[in-house]
């Protein structure tokens, strides 16, 4: 490559946070961009095109360890939030669908099941699902709205020893290759969390078909007709939002760096097609605006890195609040899908074709700044700290 030879620092970590790591944060890191390298990257691109989750794709996850990866005990891994972060950068490197399977098991699935689930349902669901032998889904939005949860319209009635449930949820990520789906519900007593088994007479996981975004990763409206759920499968240790929402705050966490891996992608195919594509007899990396532009990826890519390099090391000190949370959100979200944009008009037609990375991290971001709270919502919330006034 033209011009690489004068490089001194490393376009992707221009601040060298890899130097930050510990040995075994590095080890992890390493672990998982071989995997991406030999697994993902060679059948996303087709998993994308056809619309299809690769799931063969989850024992080699399972193996290296990457669900649950943070919870201790239940033949979890007990890692760090760096070593998480890390993971899912990694990961959303190959692909924001791959990371989204992750995050949701990780996060959203296993995260609630070990805070607030029983013994016997923690002994029951989590080692499977660290070892990719059960898969999850998280069911909380609604089709009239995800950004107001406090509106939910799913209903568990109480009947004998059992519940009812009625209802729908829409934008469901795994939903129609889950095994157990958490539901969040209202109940008389505020919202309840249920591990409903995806055979469970009643309920129907309907895929949507029609996304040009996450298209490697399975999303799908859940229907409840009168799903019956006996009391052992209600989450006891929680009621009310908050447990959705801290299951939110460790997934939204995740998304933070892993958009970071995605926007380094996208920069690094940008600068080795600037590098050779010769126009006006020189190559693109020789006009300033080209330069500025790539140097506007690196500079964003840079503060990403250390918001969630910060970050992590809050949420490792049990200082993390959702507040630091969705400036990190926010500010990711928004850089990775800028450069992903500008990436994509670097390389011109080609840009729009899937035989380059581009234009498909493009299309998964528009989902990823979208779901786990929008920008505009994570504005609220720091619009709220601020203030001190509600402004949703
Ligand atoms: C691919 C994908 C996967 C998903 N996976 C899951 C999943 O696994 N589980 C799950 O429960 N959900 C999931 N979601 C749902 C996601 O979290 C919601 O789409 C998201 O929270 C937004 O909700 P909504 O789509 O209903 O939009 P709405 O809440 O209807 O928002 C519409 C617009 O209004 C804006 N807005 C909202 N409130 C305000 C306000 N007060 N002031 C100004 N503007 C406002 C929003 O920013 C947005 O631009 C997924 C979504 C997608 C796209």
């Amino acid at each position: 490559m033209a011009g690489t030879d004068k490089r001194k620092l490393n376009p992707l970590d221009l601040y060298d946070v890899r130097a930050e790591l510990t040995e075994e944060e590095s080890m992890v890191q390493d672990s998982v961009a071989r995997l991406v390298d030999e697994k993902v990257l060679p059948i996303i691109q087709d998993a994308f095109e056809t619309h299809t989750f690769p799931k063969e794709l989850v024992p080699e996850v399972a193996a290296l360890g990457l669900l649950g990866s943070s919870l201790d005990g239940y033949d979890c891994a007990g890692l760090n939030a760096i070593c998480y972060g890390l993971i899912c950068q990694e990961l959303e490197r190959g692909d924001s669908g791959i990371r989204s399977f992750v995050s949701v098991q990780s996060s959203l699935v296993m995260f609630p099941i070990h805070a607030y689930g029983s013994e016997e349902q923690k002994r029951r669901w989590l080692p499977a699902m660290a070892c990719g032998e059960a898969i999850g889904c998280f069911g909380l939005t609604e089709p009239q709205g995800g950004s107001d949860p406090s509106n939910m319209k799913t209903y568990a009635k109480r009947d004998g020893d059992d519940w009812v449930i009625n209802g729908s949820k829409m934008w469901i990520t795994n939903g129609n290759i889950a095994d157990a789906a958490v539901v969040w519900a209202m109940t008389e007593e505020g919202v309840r969390g249920f591990i409903v088994k995806t055979d469970s007479p009643g309920f129907t996981a309907q895929k949507i078909e029609n996304k040009f975004s996450l298209r490697a990763s399975n999303t799908s409206a859940l229907f409840f007709d009168n799903v019956r759920v006996p009391d052992a499968n209600v989450l006891p240790g929680v009621v009310g939002l908050k447990g959705p929402l801290s299951c939110l705050t460790q997934a939204r966490y995740g998304i933070t760096w892993g958009v970071i891996g995605a926007a380094q992608a996208c920069l690094n195919e940008a600068l080795n097609y600037a590098h050779e594509r010769i126009i006006f007899n020189n190559p693109l990396t020789h006009t300033q605006s080209i330069q500025q532009r790539l140097a506007d990826m690196s500079r964003r890519i840079t503060t990403a890195q250390l918001l969630s390099l910060q970050l992590g090391r809050l949420k490792d000190q049990g200082r993390m609040t959702p507040t630091h949370v969705s400036v990190a959100k926010w500010n990711n979200c928004r850089a990775a899908i800028d450069i992903a944009r500008d990436a994509r008009d670097i390389l011109g037609g080609y840009g729009i074709s899937a035989e380059y990375v581009p234009i498909r991290h493009m299309l998964n971001l528009e989902s990823v700044i979208t779901y786990e709270g929008t920008e505009t919502v994570h504005q609220l919330i720091v619009g709220k700290e601020l203030t001190g006034v509600n402004a949703f």
